[in-house]
């Protein structure tokens, strides 16, 4: 007799495989190049200067910022969305933008409305506006922005685009502001994201 041999059958051992390839570590890159901070205190174009004149702000930073609040304007069929900042000493001190206050208060003026007309910060201020300051307005009871920036004694004014004839034939916010002494810098490369808030006027 064959001894019937009853297959040792131990249990098949699971092999336990340890897992070839432990999660693979993410790898922690350290971002390349963090974004450059800037903030109203580094309002500088970076120059170099010892001692020399004081350093001309980065007029394109706070025509940026300028641009950012006139999208708050509301929306206005007869009218402009403009931004406006004034800065001195490489600071913001008042902001506006088109109807933040009223209807019909214009960027400029919101922004110098919420100064004392004397602060002496204003004698050495710059403005930033992404539209040329009227130099005529429908709102007869209120000056024209260029008239309140001379009453300020506002020295230099940087502008995105020029008024187009909208609204008013002929603004001469520039000339005038140059004809009383006024540093008036235009940034034309700027002009198209000044506009565009305001696609929905003739702006031709
Ligand atoms: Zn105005």
């Amino acid at each position: 007799m064959r001894s019937l041999r009853t297959p040792a059958s131990a249990p098949a051992m699971r092999s336990l495989r340890t897992p070839a390839s432990a999660p693979a570590m993410r790898s922690l890159r350290t971002p390349a190049s963090a974004p450059a901070m800037r903030g109203p205190r580094m309002g500088y174009a970076r120059q170099r200067h010892s001692g020399g004149p004081v350093p001309e702000p980065d007029h394109h930073y706070w025509m940026n910022r300028a641009i950012e609040l006139s999208r708050r304007s509301p929306r206005a069929p007869g009218a402009f969305s403009v931004g406006a900042v004034l800065v001195a000493d490489g600071a913001e001190i008042a902001i506006g933008y088109s109807r933040e206050t009223d209807p019909k208060v214009h960027a400029e003026e919101s922004a110098l409305d919420k100064l004392d007309p004397h602060d002496p910060r204003l004698r050495q201020a710059t403005l930033y506006s992404t539209l040329e300051p009227c130099s005529e307005r429908a709102t007869k009871t209120r000056l024209p922005c260029t008239d309140r920036v001379l009453a300020a004694g506002i020295p230099v004014v940087v502008i995105a685009w020029r008024e187009p004839s909208t609204f008013v034939e002929n603004c001469v916010g520039v000339e005038k502001l140059r004809e009383h002494g006024v540093r008036v810098l235009e940034l034309p490369d700027l002009a198209e994201a000044a506009m565009a808030v305001n696609r929905h006027l003739d702006l031709s």
